[in-house]
C-alpha cells in the first residue's frame, strides 16, 4: 500500500474505504458509533498499547479499581455490557469449577435456569443463552406478582436476571423486592444496567438495592473504549466470571479486551466519577436549547427541553407532533434526515409521535446542521 503522508488521516481512510461520517443525535447507539471516546483516554490507550504487562495482573488491578470506584466488593473489565452478560451467566452456572466451566455452553446436569420478568425479555438476553442458560419467564406483558417469581425459582435456578433500561416497563417488581425473594432462596440477582450512566448515582444504586452482579457499558455515557464494559459485584461471582474470561481459555476467551482498553476503561470511569454532574448537564442543556428555540414556534409541534432522568438520561430537545400538525409525518422527516447529506440520526425511543435530539455525540457545529436540516424538512411543502 502506498504510504503517503496523510495515509492514516482518518478523513482519507474513511474516504478510501467509502465510509461516510454521520451525525449521531440519537445517543449512545452502538450501530451509530456508540459514543465519542474521551480524548485523554485515547492518549493513554495509545501509550498503554505499547507496554507489555501480565494480563492476569492487569485484570486484577483494574478490577480492584472498578470496585473502589463503585463501592462494590470486586470488579472486572468485560468486553462491553453484552460480553458482561455472557460472563454473568457463566459465573452463576459454572462458578469457578473448571469441569463445569469447560462443559459450557452445554449445561446438562448443571443449575442452568435464569429467571426473568416476561417484561424484561429483550434481544440482549441471548447473551445469557450463549452461556447455556435456559430463560424461565415469570409474569406477563403487563403485570408481575411476587408469587410468580417465587413460583419460578426452583433447585435448577442459577440466577434471577433484571434489566434496567430507559423505557423498560415500570410495572415490574422493584429490584429490591426481587433481591429479597431471590436471596431468601439463596439465588443471586444479576443486573443489566448497560445504558444507565449518567446519572452517576446509578453506579451505586443497584448494588445497594441488593444486586449480586451489575454490568454497565464502558462505551456509552461514560465515554470509555467503545468495546469495553464494567462488571461489578460479589467477590466470589466476579472471581468466577474472571476465571472464564480472557486470557483464560474458557467460554469468555472469544470476548477479549485489549490491555489498552482495560486501562482506558479504568481511566474513563475515574474521570467520569470525578466530573461535576450539574456542570455536565448544564453543558448538554446549553447544547440542545438552540434546537428548542429554533423550532418552538412551528405551529402544531410541541418542542421542549426534557430531562427525565429515567427515560432521558441526558437533557434532550424533544419534538412532539400534535393533532394540529399539518407538515410531513414524523417518519417522513426521520427518513429525509437519515437519507440526506450529511446523514442525521435522531432518537425515536419515546414513542411514535416523538423525535428527540440527544447531545451526547454532537459538536456545536453539528447542532447547527441538525437545526438547519430539521427546519428544512419540517417546513417542506408537500
Ligand atoms: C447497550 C446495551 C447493551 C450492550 O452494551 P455494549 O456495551 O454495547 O455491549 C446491553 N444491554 C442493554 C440494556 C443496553 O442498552
Amino acid at each position: 500500500m502506498a504510504n503517503t503522508n496523510n495515509a492514516w488521516d482518518v478523513g482519507s481512510v474513511h474516504q478510501r474505504l467509502g465510509v461516510t461520517p454521520i451525525i449521531n443525535a440519537a445517543g449512545s447507539i452502538t450501530r451509530l458509533g456508540g459514543s465519542r471516546t474521551r480524548p485523554e483516554t485515547l492518549q493513554l490507550m495509545s501509550q498503554a498499547a505499547r507496554v507489555m504487562v501480565n494480563i492476569d495482573d492487569l485484570n486484577r488491578a483494574a478490577g480492584k479499581e472498578l470496585a473502589r470506584l463503585t463501592g462494590a466488593e470486586a470488579g472486572f473489565v468485560c468486553s462491553g455490557a453484552a460480553g458482561g452478560l455472557v460472563l454473568q451467566a457463566a459465573a452463576v452456572i459454572a462458578g469457578n469449577d473448571p469441569v463445569k466451566m469447560r462443559q459450557l455452553p452445554n449445561t446438562d446436569g448443571l443449575k442452568n435456569e435464569i429467571v426473568i420478568h416476561t417484561m424484561h425479555r429483550f434481544p440482549y438476553d441471548q447473551a445469557y443463552r450463549a452461556a447455556g442458560a435456559h430463560l424461565v419467564e415469570f409474569g406477563d406483558y403487563l403485570f408481575a406478582h411476587p408469587w410468580q417469581l417465587e413460583g419460578a425459582i426452583n433447585e435448577r435456578t442459577a440466577a434471577v436476571a433484571y434489566l434496567v433500561a430507559p423505557f423498560s416497563s415500570n410495572k415490574v417488581l422493584p429490584l429490591e423486592r426481587v433481591c429479597e425473594i431471590a436471596h431468601a432462596r439463596d439465588v443471586p440477582v444479576i443486573v443489566d444496567a448497560a445504558s444507565m450512566l449518567p446519572p452517576r448515582a446509578n453506579l451505586y444504586r443497584y448494588l445497594r438495592d441488593g444486586a449480586d452482579m451489575v454490568v454497565y457499558s464502558g462505551g456509552k455515557g461514560i465515554r470509555g473504549p467503545q468495546g469495553s464494559g464494567i462488571l461489578v459485584g460479589r467477590a466470589d461471582l466476579i472471581e468466577a466470571a474472571a476465571a472464564q474470561a480472557n486470557p483464560a481459555q474458557f467460554l469468555g476467551r472469544g470476548m477479549k479486551v485489549a490491555k489498552e482498553e482495560v486501562i482506558g476503561l479504568v481511566a474513563s470511569l475515574a474521570a467520569f466519577v470525578e466530573e461535576d454532574e450539574a456542570a455536565e448537564m448544564e453543558a448538554y442543556r446549553a447544547m440542545v436549547q438552540p434546537v428548542v428555540d429554533a423550532l418552538v414556534e412551528l405551529p402544531g409541534l410541541r418542542v421542549t427541553l426534557e430531562h427525565d432522568r429515567v427515560n432521558y438520561l441526558l437533557p434532550q430537545a424533544a419534538i412532539y407532533v400534535t393533532d394540529d400538525w399539518r407538515g410531513p409525518s414524523r417518519d417522513a422527516v426521520l427518513a429525509a434526515l437519515e437519507q440526506g447529506n450529511p446523514q442525521i440520526h435522531l432518537q425515536t425511543l419515546a414513542g411514535p409521535q416523538e423525535l428527540a435530539v440527544d447531545p451526547l455525540n454532537l459538536t456545536e457545529a453539528e447542532v447547527e446542521t441538525v437545526i438547519r436540516r430539521l427546519r428544512e424538512e419540517l417546513t417542506r411543502q408537500g
